[in-house]
């Protein structure tokens, strides 16, 4: 059995960026860039396609809003290969904490694992 390491990192939600004013979301990581106007992620996010992360616990403050293909390559490339990292996300939504299981063979399985817990 892997040992886990631990994460904590906070979910950008569509509620979060409206209350904030923003109208467009981008992915830091300089790689990527991938970029949304807050209302078609809004759209990709409730349909559980895309989102994205305020990784600043694990990553510089200044480049830490990151997509969740990028999130998986930095989890992975910090917890190494062949171990299973635990990474909290916290909803400032809601400030519920769901934990998911980052496996390194796996893709996007974490999106949507564990989905009830913690959501009532
Ligand atoms: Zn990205």
């Amino acid at each position: 059995m892997p040992r886990k390491k631990h994460y904590e990192i906070g979910l950008i939600t569509p509620n979060s960026l409206k209350a904030k004013r923003k109208r467009v979301i981008r992915c830091l990581d300089p790689k990527c860039g991938l970029k949304y106007s807050v209302k078609d992620y809004t759209i990709l996010y409730e349909n559980k396609k895309l989102m994205y992360f305020d990784a600043s616990s694990i990553l510089v403050k200044s480049k830490a809003m990151i997509c969740h293909d990028c999130l998986f390559k930095h989890i992975l490339a910090l917890s190494g290969p062949n171990k299973i990292a635990k990474v909290v996300i916290v909803n400032p939504d809601n400030k519920t904490a769901k934990v998911c299981n980052f496996y390194p063979n796996k893709d996007k399985g974490w999106l949507k694992e564990n989905e009830e817990d913690g959501m009532d």
